[in-house]
């Protein structure tokens, strides 16, 4: 029997939650860095956590 994940999509009011302080995420900040690559990093706007960041080559 294979493990299985089912996608549900969200309401209009289910938003994800910050895992530090909690708070309902309706915005994320982020910055763009670079030329070749663009580092792009994601961060809480209420306690400044960071959630995750990104590299994309600009091939
Ligand atoms: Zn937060």
């Amino acid at each position: 029997m294979k493990a299985k994940i089912q996608f549900t999509e969200a309401g209009p009011h289910e938003w994800p939650v910050c895992p530090s302080c909690k708070k309902e995420l309706r915005e994320i900040k982020f910055r763009k860095r670079g030329w070749l690559t663009t580092l792009t990093v994601f961060w809480c706007p209420h306690c400044r956590s960071l959630l995750s960041t990104s590299t994309t080559f600009n091939g």
